[in-house]
């Protein structure tokens, strides 16, 4: 495998991020960047001039989108063995997060070649940072399928050690997911939905998946554009049911005391919690 070297005479790639929505986010070192290098690979050219003609920057598109991302791998490939250098850009925010590029960077780092990032805006970080569900854990997990049944199935499949599910989601499915989580977590689950990030209308809502869900149903306005939703999933209860179906017999026999001291003796779980539920069990 090859690897960088300071003489290295061949070109670097840049992946370089664009606003995702307001273009005072496009900051001085990306612009400088993608004015400076001889090529800029977009996801969509036509999208992507518009921005660059904005800001005066002429510097020759090409398109690189999932279909022909394995070839244009090789063809930037050699456009930077001939000292040639290019960015990559996505329609918005960072490329390769939820857009093209990941083939393109993982066959470059292969071949050695210099790859620089020039960080910026992405949905994800914007909207959890501001979203007020917990941030020291998180998992992004792009998107959902496209079918409910496919939804709830990689819903179920969530663990609580995720800490806060991230994903994208459009203003086509944005209703119907929520239905989906509710199916799936029930109506408490905890939820923060961030809409039109850096736009005129960023919102950000955040309360249980049922009172997001019935705030999008009184108001359609709130199911338009672009959405991130992220979702803090409960703790996961401590599973003591055969503890319970032991101190449950040994209750017909005992005084609630003796009953559960012997339950936690034989099955292991907390003698406090146990005469707890032992009481609970007599009231019943
Ligand atoms: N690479 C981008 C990034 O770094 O955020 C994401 C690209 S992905 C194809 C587009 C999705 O990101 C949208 O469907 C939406 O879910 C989310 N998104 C992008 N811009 C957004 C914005 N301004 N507000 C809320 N969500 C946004």
């Amino acid at each position: 495998m090859l690897t960088q070297s300071d003489n290295d005479v061949r070109g670097t790639f840049y992946i370089v991020a664009t606003p995702i929505g307001n273009l005072e986010d496009f900051t001085d070192r990306a612009k400088q960047t993608l004015h400076d290098v001889d090529y800029i690979a977009a996801e969509d050219t036509r999208h992507s001039k518009r921005l660059l003609n904005h800001f005066g920057i002429g510097t020759k598109l090409f398109a690189l989108h999932d279909h022909n991302e394995r070839d244009k791998a090789s063809y930037i490939d050699s456009l930077l063995n001939e000292g040639k250098n290019v960015a990559l850009i996505s329609d918005a925010g960072t490329p390769l997060i939820s857009d093209p590029g990941y083939h393109v960077v993982s066959f470059l780092r292969q071949q050695g070649h210099r790859i620089v990032p020039v960080p910026g805006a992405s949905a994800l970080i914007t909207a959890l940072c501001a979203s007020g569900l917990p941030t020291d854990r998180f998992s992004f997990v792009g998107f959902l399928p496209a079918k409910s049944k496919s939804r709830r199935d990689e819903m179920s499949s969530w663990a609580p050690s995720l800490g806060t599910v991230v994903f994208y989601e459009s203003t086509h499915r944005i209703l119907d997911c929520l239905a989906d989580l509710e199916a799936v977590w029930g109506e408490q689950v905890q939820v923060a939905l961030a809409r039109e990030l850096t736009k005129t209308f960023e919102t950000f809502l955040s309360g249980s998946v049922a009172e997001i869900r019935q705030i999008l149903a009184d108001d359609s306005n709130q199911t338009r554009g672009e959405f991130v939703m992220m979702v803090s999933l409960p703790a996961a209860e401590e599973d003591n049911t055969e503890a319970l179906k032991v101190l449950k017999v040994l209750l017909k026999e005992l005084p609630v005391k003796q009953a559960a001291a012997l339950a936690a003796e034989i099955t292991g779980e907390k003698k406090n919690a146990l005469y707890k539920q032992a009481l609970a069990m007599n009231e019943a």
